[in-house]
């Protein structure tokens, strides 16, 4: 419905008397500030999702799914009313209200992708968040997707006063000596160049302002990260917590609900050790299945939200229903 049509509806209501007319062109509404962000509760915490816009991966393989036979992995995109050329991965960035502390975890694309992404500050802001006021931020894992938004295209910091925490093993892959991608099915060495340059220059400029964790520690009385290893070697899982309940953010262990899931075996060529990738992925979907948590993910649908069941040898995403935005 455009404006000019959605204002005849509402005078026409008005008109009916349903409500006051007058209210209703004192205070236009902003579509966008409505639509912008998805808020929801976990116990006592306040959560919001908004989006840094998204990224178009072509073709199917082989990003997805190298090395197995296209008519299989097409005959399967087909089952699953899928796109056989493209699979359109989301940016959705979690957001956790704990009292003072507004805590971030990942960042999105920042400049590094063009204008498909890097809506992260606009839509924070829309949301109700100065880049300012952002607290903390955990990092997931260093590929560019998930931490260039720290820095803008100037190279200055995006979030002045917010402690970043990551794992220590991250850190020290892309920090210390020349990352190993011997064990990765990538094969773009200007894109493996291009990965090693984001995540250092992100890591040196918030040197100041690093936190590095250990497997499985707890910060903020809210988060705690296991690692997931495979993506990369630092690459964790991201709890959050409030009372007995649950969410977690499964950073980069699926990047589509429909090959990874039916068949986690078939593997995802971004993954820097691709066989331990494989490994991490079936055994944190094991878990989730079997504990049928609540499961943010980063790249699947927006809003992101979801449940994984288990579904023959391989899973099931069953997205969480979000009729309104908040
Ligand atoms: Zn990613």
């Amino acid at each position: 419905m455009d404006r000019r049509t959605a204002l005849k509806h509402s005078a026409l209501i008005a008109l009916l008397g349903i409500i006051d007319v007058k209210k209703l062109f004192a205070a236009p509404v902003n579509s966008s500030e409505i639509r912008s962000f998805h808020k929801f509760n976990l116990g006592k915490l306040e959560l919001k999702v908004v989006t840094d816009g998204h990224i178009l991966m072509k073709p199917v393989q082989p990003n997805f799914a190298p090395g197995i036979s296209s008519a299989v992995v097409e005959k399967t995109l087909d089952a699953n009313f899928a796109s056989k050329s493209e699979v359109d991965l989301s940016i959705n960035i979690l957001v956790v209200q704990s009292g003072s502390r507004t805590i971030l975890i990942d960042t999105g694309c920042g400049a590094n992708f063009g204008q498909d992404s890097g809506w992260l500050i606009e839509n924070l802001v829309h949301a109700g968040i100065k880049p300012s006021e952002v607290t903390d931020i955990v990092i997931s894992h260093a590929h560019p997707d998930h931490i260039g938004g720290l820095t803008d295209k100037d190279g200055q910091i995006t979030f002045p006063n917010a402690k970043v925490h990551m794992s220590r093993i991250e850190h020290d892959f892309w920090m210390n000596g020349s990352p190993d991608f011997s064990k990765s099915k990538l094969t773009d060495e200007a894109l493996k160049k291009m990965v090693v340059t984001i995540a250092r220059k992100n890591i040196t400029a918030l040197k100041p302002q690093l936190n590095l964790l250990e497997d499985g520690a707890e910060i903020l009385d809210c988060i705690r990260i296991k690692l997931a290893p495979g993506h990369t070697p630092g690459h964790c899982v991201v709890q959050v917590f409030s009372g007995q309940e649950s969410l977690y953010h499964v950073a980069d262990l699926v990047h589509s609900q429909v090959l990874v899931f039916k068949h986690p075996e078939w593997g995802f060529e971004g993954d820097t050790d691709f066989d331990l990738a494989l490994k991490s992925r079936r055994k944190v979907l094991n878990e989730l299945a079997m504990s049928r948590a609540l499961v943010f993910s980063y790249h699947l649908p927006w809003p992101g939200l979801g449940h994984v069941r288990k579904q023959g040898q391989g899973f099931e995403w069953i997205q969480q229903p979000a009729a309104l935005p908040d």
